[in-house]
């Protein structure tokens, strides 16, 4: 789809042209209630999201659709639209995320620090904290040990980990293996950071302990 370049006025212009009453429109940022239209006796008053002042002319038509008598495939133009919407052109609701570090057993700024130095010249700016305590392990094929949230450059670390049968050095390792993924992104290896590609795995094996963390992974995995 491509889309229009239009201002308050065209997008106003093509709106009221469909309808005999005056229709007054207000844009939002809302995106929990992205249009709402309100029928009045003398007039029609539209909400609408500013990421329909951009819409291509089939979404504007399904949104005059929509205002008038709300069918499923107009419906859907709309919705798609508002799916494939960029993300970073939607404004980001900032939350703030509370970061934990020190746990009973490990200090993930600690350890992230020395590995920094370590593999990383000092160079990697990355927020780092551990994840929500989960009491029970749930039943899960695939037990996350960390991950990196690329919007957030912020790595978690599962809790899991904090824990006295579990090695410094395996935590050194999953925090040194998060913080690729973050250099890779950096580097603009957007893509390829997210898989483990080859590039990854190489650089991987440079954590120096590597053969030994290999041969206590399973063990420390099963435990947790
Ligand atoms: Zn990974």
């Amino acid at each position: 789809m491509t889309s229009q370049n239009c201002t308050l006025h065209d997008f106003s212009c093509f709106i009221q042209k469909n309808f005999s009453l005056p229709v007054s429109i207000t844009l939002t940022d809302n995106r929990i209630s992205m249009i709402s239209v309100q029928r009045k006796l003398m007039s029609v008053n539209l909400r609408v999201h500013s990421m329909f002042l951009n819409a291509p002319q089939k979404v504007w038509d399904a949104l005059v659709h929509f205002m008038k008598k709300p069918r499923k495939n107009h419906k859907e133009i709309i919705r798609d639209y508002i799916n494939t919407y960029p993300l970073t052109c939607r404004p980001q609701k900032k939350r703030k995320v509370k970061l934990i570090t020190k746990g009973s057993f490990f200090d993930l700024k600690e350890i992230f620090d020395e590995v920094n130095n370590e593999y990383f010249e000092n160079n990697l700016s990355v927020l780092i904290t551990y994840g929500r305590k989960i009491r029970k392990r749930k039943r899960v094929r695939y037990l996350r040990l960390g991950y990196y949230v690329y919007g957030k450059n912020l790595i978690y670390i599962n809790r899991r980990l904090d824990a006295k049968y579990v090695p410094r050095l395996f935590v050194k390792f999953v925090i040194y293996h998060e913080m690729l993924h973050a250099d890779m992104f950096n580097m603009g290896n957007e893509k390829r950071s997210v898989h483990h590609c080859r590039e990854f795995k190489k650089r991987e094996r440079l954590f120096n302990e590597y053969d030994e963390i290999q041969r206590m992974q399973e063990r420390v995995i099963q435990k947790l």
